[in-house]
């Protein structure tokens, strides 16, 4: 069975077709600058690359594109290959708990619960619309960020502020990233030789946005992102956890909005904010190879985060078989891995100083006498759209 997982931001259409079950991915690759007259189109199929600039208007005019290219460079003979679709979505707020085959209702709710991802939810029904225009007959799935932490207890999810804010306009906890942590905490259990009913799990997903989720008997019971992802660790732009009576002091001392205070900490803050340098993990390890003290601090921070939120869920978890690393800080800067590490001296973890240097490979990167095993699970939430899409139309 073929199927497409796909990925639609608002300028954006990132998508792999997969052979499933078998989980090959025939082709993959990203549609960018959607609405620009040098959009780019770019393909990965059979050791093969393909690449072509040029106008591309809307999203529905890149799924056409999309479409002809899988024939005229013979990836598929026929688009009646294509037997599901399987669509990313932000935000599923408390609608949604697992993935739906999309219908009216669904596309219904998806928008009802945009006011929470603005940003994000309207770019993916833009996807969803634009594959549905272009294959009307082709049973599609909907797989959300949020779904998996929807298992949360309330004492984990519900923020200590007024119960009616909740009640009438859904402030509370939701979590993202939940596709990638449910990959990587089944993973784990299968590299722990257990089934996840039988493991608790803490993932640490840490790429430009990251966040953690502390993860029993198979069950998202907490995460670090909250009612947005700006809540949690630092990350590459993003403050992560702040004392929220900093926006309005700056607000006043600096004369911004609101809105541009919350950019602030959006777009100016985590990796980028502290070294005043940038939010690639990439440049910073480099400038702290020189010495330079702000770049220093903005990853030991960063690690300071991660390692608090790790006793945390140590606690709630009430102990824990492996803590994994994943997405692109996790999956291949060794040194993060060793910062975070070194701060869980109390809990008796060791990391492997040589099985530590490696870099996107399924792995075991502690030492045996380690009381939590710490592993490497290089994230694929593409193939979790892709098996979803195949539960729920085979
Ligand atoms: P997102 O999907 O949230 O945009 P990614 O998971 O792609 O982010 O992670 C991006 C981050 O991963 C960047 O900070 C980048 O520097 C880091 N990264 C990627 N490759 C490496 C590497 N080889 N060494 C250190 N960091 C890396």
């Amino acid at each position: 069975m073929i199927v497409f997982a796909v990925n639609a931001g608002s300028s954006s259409l990132k998508f792999q077709l997969l052979d499933m079950p078998k989980e090959t991915v025939l082709a993959s690759g990203v549609v960018e600058r959607i609405g620009f007259d040098d959009a780019i189109f770019s393909i990965k199929y059979n050791d093969q690359r393909h690449k072509e600039i040029k106008k591309i208007k809307t999203h529905k005019v890149a799924v056409s594109l999309l479409l002809e290219r899988l024939i005229s460079l013979e990836i598929l003979g026929n688009l009646d290959e294509i037997e599901g679709i399987g669509h990313r979505v932000v935000h599923g707020g408390e609608l949604f708990s697992d993935s739906v085959i999309i219908d009216q209702n669904v596309i219904d709710g998806i928008e009802s619960v945009s006011d929470l991802a603005p940003l994000h939810n309207p770019a993916n029904l833009t996807g969803i619309l634009a594959f549905q225009e272009a294959l009307p007959n082709v049973p599609a799935v909907a797989v959300f960020d949020t779904a998996f932490h929807q298992t949360m207890e309330p004492t984990e999810y519900m923020y200590s502020l007024p119960y009616e804010w909740y009640e009438k306009y859904g402030v509370r906890k939701y979590g993202f990233h939940g596709t990638s942590h449910k990959y990587v905490s089944q993973r784990a259990a299968k590299m722990l030789g257990k089934t996840p009913e039988e493991t608790k799990v803490i993932v640490c997903h840490i790429g430009n946005g990251a966040s953690l989720c502390a993860v029993k008997e198979g069950k998202s019971i907490d995460t670090s992102m909250g009612f947005t992802p700006l809540a949690g660790i630092a990350m590459g732009t993003r403050s992560g956890d702040i004392d929220p009576a900093i926006v309005q002091y700056i607000s006043k001392k600096e004369d911004k909005s609101l809105d541009q205070v919350m950019e602030e900490l959006n777009k100016r803050s985590g990796y980028l904010g502290l070294s005043e340098l940038s939010s690639d993990s990439r440049d910073l390890w480099q400038a702290v190879e020189r010495g330079d003290k702000k770049s220093i601090l903005a990853v030991e921070k960063q690690a300071k985060m991660i390692a608090d939120y790790i006793g945390a869920y140590y606690l709630l978890l009430e102990g824990c078989d492996a803590i994994c690393f994943t997405a692109g800080i996790g999956e291949n800067a060794s040194e993060t891995r060793k910062l975070v590490v070194d701060r869980l001296k109390a809990l008796g973890v060791q990391l492997d100083i040589k099985k530590n240097l490696v870099r996107g490979k399924e792995t075991v990167i502690s030492t045996d006498e380690s009381n939590i095993d710490v592993l490497l699970i290089p994230t694929n939430e593409e193939v979790m759209i892709a098996r979803d899409t195949v539960r729920l139309t085979k």
